[in-house]
């Protein structure tokens, strides 16, 4: 039986699926988890009874409002999505990705990102059959400009995609150079702003209608809603039009329309959240880089990057402790002997500070 399964899957799953791994999820049961750039606080009290009456009056029984009328109004009036531009919803950006992939997914076209970057592009490009090309930044995490402007006349990739602010590396590319490579790009520039409700303000949402090709997608998920999975994108209505054909019917369920639609009209309460995690960020960034060992990268997003003699054996050490982070030794070559820590409350960033100076 099962020889016959492995013979079916040579004989039938694509060589290049079969040579994937899957997204790993580790297991975090009762660790701090300070892997997956989740808020670390809950709803406040009162947000959280919205949520309950929320829920009561959901019709279960019918399928989901297809068009998600209510959530995205809620979705323009909050996050300042331009009138003119189209907006379209995923179950999480990462479906948004998947959609703009397999759009473009014609035989030889390229998707191109910069590297170390957030690693759904390039497992997405492989799920499309579409060629993938890694720009690497500079040592010290910068775009490096030229060599991307090179890359993309080379190339002629269909998609380009950046993440402004980068994950992992934190950091800001300068948004003068990003401009630059939205015009000089022939095909979708897909500006990834996942973090930007700690970047202060930081985003080309106000920028939509000066490029054609701009793609801003954003996500609730680093928010404080990473439960609710909801992704949304905004670009020429053009363009939304034609990625909507792609899209499966009802891909926003039910609950997530209704509570995202009211937790987004009180969504001071997640901004007030964000920056008491921007606070913490500022006083985990000093107080590593005043541990010896440790190096430690400027962050605008909800993590910081550090690099430490041995990254697997001090990411080995924090987890026997019960601390979850992320190593990212052995991801890129430029992220060798780099961890990533999410920011958490004020005592878990102790903790994970306390036992961090400890094994170090
Ligand atoms: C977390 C993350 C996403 C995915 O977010 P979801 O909406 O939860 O799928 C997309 N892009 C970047 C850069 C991220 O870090």
């Amino acid at each position: 039986m099962t020889t016959d399964a492995q013979a079916l899957v040579q004989q039938l799953i694509r060589p290049e699926i079969q040579a994937l791994s899957a997204y790993h999820v580790p297991p975090a049961a009762g660790m701090i988890k300070l892997d997956a750039m989740e808020n670390p606080f809950h709803l406040p009290e009162k947000l959280r009874d919205v949520v309950s009456e929320v829920a009561h009056g959901v019709a279960l029984n019918r399928y989901p409002d297809a068009s998600a009328a209510h959530l995205k109004s809620a979705l323009r009036e909050a996050m300042q999505v331009p009138a003119d531009s189209g907006l379209m919803l995923g179950n999480g950006s990462d479906e948004l990705i998947q959609i703009l992939e397999m759009a473009v997914a014609k035989p030889g076209a390229t998707v191109l990102a910069i590297e170390p970057g957030f690693v759904m592009y390039r497992m997405i490009a492989t799920f499309c059959g579409l060629r993938y090309v890694g720009v690497p930044l500079r040592e010290d995490f910068s775009l490096d400009f030229e060599a991307t402007l090179a890359a993309i006349e080379r190339e002629k990739p269909a998609l380009v995609f950046i993440a402004y602010p980068n994950n992992p590396t934190g950091n800001l590319f300068a948004a003068d150079e990003i401009a630059a490579i939205i015009k000089a790009a022939p095909g979708l520039v897909v500006v990834d702003e996942a973090y930007t409700p700690f970047a202060s303000g930081k985003s080309f949402m106000p920028r939509l209608a000066e490029f054609p090709n701009l793609v801003v997608m954003r996500t609730l998920s680093k928010l404080g809603l990473a439960a609710l999975r909801l992704g949304y994108m905004a670009a020429a209505p053009a363009i939304i039009n034609e990625l909507e054909k792609l899209r499966l019917p009802y891909n926003i369920n039910s609950l997530t329309q209704a509570i995202a639609t009211q937790v987004l009209k009180a969504s001071n309460a997640l901004e007030a959240q964000a920056e008491i995690i921007v606070g913490e960020r500022t006083r985990v960034f000093h107080e590593l880089a005043g541990i010896s060992g440790v190096q430690v990268f400027r962050s605008q997003a909800n993590f910081l990057l550090l690099r430490v003699p041995d990254a697997p054996a001090t990411f080995q050490a924090l987890k026997d402790r019960q601390i979850l982070i992320k190593n990212l030794h052995g991801a890129h070559p430029l992220l060798a002997n780099c961890l990533r820590v999410t920011i958490g409350t004020p005592a878990e960033n102790d903790a994970f500070l306390n036992v961090l100076s400890e094994i170090l």
